[in-house]
């Protein structure tokens, strides 16, 4: 699972970085979408970079989730509300992109958070 989230804070979230046995935290600005080839975001990967000093590592993690489909489902919706992606102005509108978003890399039975 390599730097995953453990929880969320007023300002951004808390992260784990398995391998290494440490974490921290990060604000929601240091997030950021996988890059494609071209340069432009991916906005099916989320990058998490652990937030330890001299720790360069990185995760991408696939918006239906991996091994943790509810946990990186709720990071996306928390991270397309809040950037606003796709025009999602609320917390609804953004379960229904990020949901609509999943069923076309995943198919909509990945989907974890019910809503
Ligand atoms: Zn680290």
């Amino acid at each position: 699972m390599a730097i995953r989230v453990t929880g969320y804070t007023a300002r951004g979230l808390d992260v784990w970085h398995d391998e290494l046995g440490h974490g921290g935290a990060l604000v929601w600005a240091a997030l950021a979408f996988a890059p494609r080839p071209d340069g432009t975001p991916n906005r099916d990967g989320i990058v998490l970079a652990c937030p330890v000093a001299g720790c360069d590592s990185t995760s991408v993690h696939p918006i239906g989730g991996g091994c943790d489909p509810a946990g990186v489902q709720e990071l996306a919706v928390r991270l397309y509300t809040r950037l606003k992606i796709g025009g999602a102005q609320d917390r609804a509108a953004a379960l229904a992109l990020v949901r609509a978003r999943i069923a076309t890399t995943d198919g909509d039975a990945r989907w974890r958070l019910g809503e």
